[in-house]
């Protein structure tokens, strides 16, 4: 069997919400939201198919979802990309950072991750032959630095593997830190493989900035983005890829053996979505941002000290200051069975040196979901 898979456990957000069924839960764990997710758009989805849109689509995506992805960052970013020669459609931005990596990645090469580490990159970039370089990424602010970049940066660095926002942590990343990952990309001739699917989740007015719009970074960055969290439709799994012509070529011959195509019904609701007025993207932000005050009051009142979120659909809450003498890990597995609210261990987010006292929740949920697990938790420290 193959090394680099036949020991990995099931993925903590399979295992959380497995045990939020088991345990009739309210499930904080993984990030979906539950509501049934905009109206319009579903019903996009529903009439495409009816009018055909159900056949093998273009293996790149249709076109009018390559034209409106385009579109989007345009509007969006001032980012100018060819539809046809710098933009992919994937089933899902899991499917996009993988065909990024196997297209960038050759035995020997390093490629720099931090931790916390979203947990299909290191399988991946191992199943390449890659050598990850592990930075730490430190609670509260998370924030990069250059002597951090300084230590992993080398001539080896085929790659650099950044998500912004930054899942768990819920930082939205300054220009600033941007700019030095760019700097060192740069001078070390690296290709930055970045994981965006957060970007239109930000708050309190903040800007999500892709790197690929950081000077000198169009050319060798390869932005990955996913409707599943634009429109809060996780279960669609459409993800888009955008990258300069000669980074775009070689991740569409792994797109072509990963999955080939994406239900083109749903690419042309995607479509719909992307074209919508800046209204509409902004209105789910405050939505969202609501929901964030909502569960970070009722866990302060409770007495959990709530690290501040920038963005995503999570906040996290540091377990250090309670003396619980427990890690992210027990309390989260007795709180699903003693309390009946998943939430995920931080931890889950590292392979080495751990953070092992961080705990992130979602509040993509209904106030009437988030008062009940309010209420489960209130006795819970
Ligand atoms: N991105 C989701 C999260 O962080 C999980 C997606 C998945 O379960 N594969 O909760």
């Amino acid at each position: 069997m193959n090394k680099v898979f036949a020991d990995l456990p099931v993925t903590i957000f399979e295992a959380m919400s497995q045990a939020a069924r088991d345990n009739n839960a309210i499930n904080l764990g993984q990030g979906f939201p539950d509501d049934p997710g905009p109206e319009d758009i579903r019903r996009a989805a529903a009439d495409a198919s009816v009018n055909g849109y159900n056949q093998y689509p273009s293996m790149m995506g249709i076109p009018e979802l390559r034209q409106a992805i385009a579109s989007h960052y345009g509007r969006w970013h001032g980012l100018t990309l060819d539809p046809m020669t710098e933009v992919m459609v994937t089933s899902g931005g899991t499917e996009a950072l993988t065909s990024a990596i196997l297209a960038v990645v050759e035995p020997g090469d390093e490629v720099i991750v931090f931790q916390p580490v979203y947990d299909s990159y290191l399988p991946i970039i191992r199943q390449a032959g890659g050598i990850p370089r592990l930075l730490r990424l430190e609670p509260p602010h998370w924030r990069l630095n250059e002597e951090m970049l300084r230590s992993a940066f080398n001539h080896k660095t085929k790659a650099v593997l950044f998500n912004n926002p930054l899942n768990p942590a819920a930082v939205v990343y300054p220009r600033e830190d941007l700019e030095l990952l760019a700097r060192f990309c740069q001078e070390f001739d690296s290709v930055a493989i970045c994981d965006e699917v957060w970007e239109h989740v930000v708050f309190d007015g903040r800007e999500h900035i892709p790197l690929i719009t950081i000077p000198g970074m169009r050319d060798r960055t390869i932005k990955v983005g996913s409707a599943g969290k634009i429109f809060s439709l996780t279960g669609w799994k459409i993800g888009f890829v955008c990258a300069a012509p000669p980074l775009l070529r070689v991740a569409a011959k792994v797109h072509q053996f990963l999955t080939f195509t994406t239900a083109p019904n749903l690419q042309a609701a995607v479509a719909y979505g992307l074209n919508k007025p800046d209204d509409y993207f902004h209105t789910m932000r405050k939505d969202m941002a609501r929901s964030r005050d909502r569960l970070t009051k009722g866990l302060e009142s409770i007495g959990f000290p709530v690290l501040k979120s920038q963005g995503t659909y999570f906040l996290t809450v540091d377990l250090s200051p309670l003396g619980l003498n427990e890690t992210d890990a027990e309390f989260c597995w007795r709180i699903v069975k003693d309390y009946k609210v998943a939430a995920i261990p931080v931890s889950a987010f590292y392979e080495q040196d751990a953070v092992t006292s961080v705990v992130r929740f979602c509040f993509a949920k209904n106030d009437a979901t988030l008062d009940t697990a309010l209420e489960r938790l209130s006795d819970a420290v």
